[in-house]
C-alpha cells in the first residue's frame, strides 16, 4: 500500500482493492423453484386458479426450472391431486423446464401422459425413512429406477434421482457417506441423468455438506449434481453457500420458505427462494431471478396458502436498505 503525501496510507477504491481473502464462487447458478410441489404438498389444497396465479408470478421471477407438481396418490397428497389439470395449463408459459416428482412407475406413466417428461424420483438413502415414506427399503426403491428412467427417456425427457436423507435420517440417525454414495452410483448405472442430494430433515452443516459432495463427485464424475436443503435448524443458507463453493450450481429453493417435513412439525421448511437469491446475488453470483419479482411471488403465495410464510427476508420486507418512501422512523 502506498503512503500518501501526508503520511497516511491511501485507502484503495472498492474496484481497485485486491482482497487477501475472498469467497471463491461461480459466476452463475441455476435455481429450481420447488414451492409448487414441495411447498404445497402439506398445505390445505390450493384451488387451481390460485395455483396458476402462483405459477404466473413464479415464471415472472426469471426462474427457468420449476418443479411443478407430483404424480402420487391423491389420497396420500390431496394438495397435489390436480396434477393433470396443472400440467394441462403449462403450455401458456414457454422457456421453462418443468419437472414433476413421481413415487413409482405408475406415477411416471401418469406424468408422461400429462405431458411432463422430466421426472424426479426420490430414493431415501436410509431404510427407516424409505419404509416410512415409501413403504419399501432403499434397495427396493433403487430397483425401480431403471423402469422410470426408461419411461422418462421414452418421452424425450430426463430422470433426476433425488437422494433423500442423504445426510441424516429421522429414524436411523446419521446416514453413512458410503450408503449415500452407493445409492448415487446405482442410480446413475440404472439410467438417472442427474442427481440431487436432499437434507430431508434439515440437520446437516457446511462441513458435512462438502464431505458428501466430494464423495459423490468422485463416485459419479461428470454427472450433474444438485442440492436440496431445508432450513429447519437455521443452517440452510450456510449449507447452500458451502455447496456452491464446492462447485454445485443447481440449487432447490421454495418461494417464501414454504414446505416442511412431516417429521419436524412446526419447523420451517425448504430454504426460501428470496433468501437464496439475496445471498447469492449480493455475493456476485448471478441467479437469473429478480429479487423484487420473487418477493411479489411470495405475496401471491401467501395469499394462496392463507397464512404467513416462514421466510425471514420476506418478513423483513426485502433488502437491507429502506425502500423508497419508507421513512427511517419506522426502524427500531
Ligand atoms: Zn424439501
Amino acid at each position: 500500500m502506498q503512503e500518501g503525501s501526508d503520511g497516511t496510507a491511501d485507502v484503495p477504491t472498492e474496484e481497485a482493492r485486491v482482497y487477501e481473502f475472498d469467497l471463491v464462487l461461480p459466476t452463475t447458478v441455476d435455481v429450481r423453484e420447488v414451492g409448487m410441489r414441495d411447498g404445497l404438498q402439506l398445505e390445505a389444497p390450493v384451488p387451481l386458479e390460485a395455483k396458476l396465479e402462483m405459477l404466473e408470478a413464479l415464471v415472472a421471477t426469471g426462474v427457468r426450472r420449476i418443479e411443478v407438481t407430483s404424480f402420487v396418490s391423491p389420497k396420500a397428497v390431496p394438495a397435489l391431486a390436480d396434477a393433470e389439470q396443472v400440467a394441462a395449463e403449462l403450455s401458456r408459459w414457454g422457456d421453462v423446464h418443468w419437472s414433476a416428482l413421481v413415487a413409482n412407475a405408475r406415477g411416471a406413466v401418469r406424468a408422461v401422459d400429462a405431458g411432463i417428461g422430466n421426472l424426479e424420483y426420490v430414493v431415501s438413502a436410509s431404510d427407516g425413512h424409505s419404509r416410512a415414506n415409501a413403504g419399501r427399503s432403499t434397495a427396493e426403491a433403487v430397483a425401480a429406477i431403471g423402469e422410470i428412467a426408461e419411461l422418462a427417456h421414452g418421452a424425450g425427457g430426463s430422470l433426476e434421482v433425488i437422494i433423500a436423507t442423504a445426510w441424516d435420517c429421522p429414524f436411523d440417525g446419521r446416514t453413512p457417506i458410503p450408503r449415500t454414495v452407493d445409492v448415487a452410483r446405482a442410480a446413475v448405472t440404472a439410467g438417472a441423468d442427474q442427481l440431487c442430494l436432499g437434507d430431508t430433515i434439515g440437520t446437516t452443516t457446511p462441513g458435512r455438506v462438502v464431505q458428501l459432495l466430494d464423495a459423490v463427485y468422485r463416485a459419479c464424475p461428470g454427472v450433474p449434481l444438485g442440492v436440496h436443503f431445508h432450513d429447519t435448524r437455521g443452517t440452510g443458507q450456510a449449507n447452500a453457500l458451502a455447496a456452491v463453493q464446492a462447485g454445485v450450481t443447481q440449487l432447490d429453493s421454495s418461494i417464501g420458505g414454504l414446505g416442511g417435513c412431516p417429521f419436524a412439525p412446526g419447523a420451517s421448511g425448504n430454504i426460501a427462494t428470496e433468501e437464496l437469491v439475496y445471498m447469492l446475488e449480493e455475493s456476485g453470483v448471478h441467479t437469473g431471478l429478480d429479487l423484487d419479482a420473487v418477493l411479489a411471488a411470495a405475496r401471491v403465495t401467501e395469499q394462496a396458502v392463507g397464512h404467513e410464510l416462514p421466510s425471514s427476508l420476506y418478513r423483513a420486507g426485502g433488502r437491507s436498505v429502506p425502500r423508497a418512501g419508507q421513512s427511517s422512523d419506522t426502524a427500531g
